[in-house]
């Protein structure tokens, strides 16, 4: 509970600010159909059928890590690769990602969790529809609840608009705080745009290094 403290803090000053002295809580929130345990929750959910993606997925991916991990990482849908073996950003992009966390002194499986908006592969990689997100996230709203991380990173636009709701450019968004059911957000780039665009990793390490910070302090 204290690891969130601070934030905690942030987000009543923010809301004082906006709305005076009244706070509003999320009832829905509050009580919740699924089980307490990660891994019974991906067990309980990985037949899921709620959208049509089941029917061409190879394998449900759920995410992996640090089951209290304060450092909880973001992206949008898995991809090929993802698929194949029903772990997250294996592919590619996700050995970048290995490579980013490494020069910040984490792995993903230290104090570091990593999923996605969807748990299963959108055909062709297309990006996720609104009824597949509406399906998927109340999964991801729970996960994120039991993981209790003390940062939430998005990677990329689809899965920073997606949580968000918001419709601003990456750019717009990057150097800026959110919160997400009260948990700060940071936003920063998805390793496969890095991959496409090189020039953009000396950002993305200014990023990465406010997310270090902010998780030490
Ligand atoms: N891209 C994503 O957004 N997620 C993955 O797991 C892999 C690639």
């Amino acid at each position: 509970m204290t690891k969130n403290l601070n934030a905690k803090k942030e987000y009543l000053l923010q809301n004082q600010e906006l709305f005076g002295k009244e706070i509003f809580l999320d009832i829905a929130q509050q009580s919740s159909p699924f089980p307490n345990q990660l891994n019974t929750f991906e067990k309980n959910i990985c037949n899921c059928e709620k959208c049509d993606l089941h029917k061409s997925r190879t394998n449900f991916v759920f995410g992996e890590g640090d089951k209290n991990a304060s450092l909880l990482l973001i992206g949008e849908a898995p991809g090929a690769q993802e698929d194949l073996e029903g772990r997250p950003f294996v592919g590619r992009s996700g050995k970048l990602l290995d490579k980013i966390l490494k020069a910040i002194d984490r792995d993903r499986f230290n104090d570091t969790y990593i999923c996605n908006i969807l748990k299963c592969r959108p055909p062709e990689n297309r990006n996720p529809s609104s009824s597949e997100v509406d399906k998927c996230k109340p999964y991801l709203n729970h996960q994120i609840k039991l993981i209790n991380p003390k940062l939430i990173v998005t990677l990329g636009l689809v899965a920073t608009s997606t949580l968000l709701g918001k419709d601003s450019s990456l750019k717009d968004m990057r150097n800026n705080i959110f919160y997400y059911m009260n948990y700060p957000v940071i936003v920063t780039y998805h390793p496969a745009f890095l991959l496409r665009s090189p020039s953009f990793k000396r950002n993305a390490w200014e990023d990465f290094k406010k997310i270090r910070d902010y998780i030490k302090n």
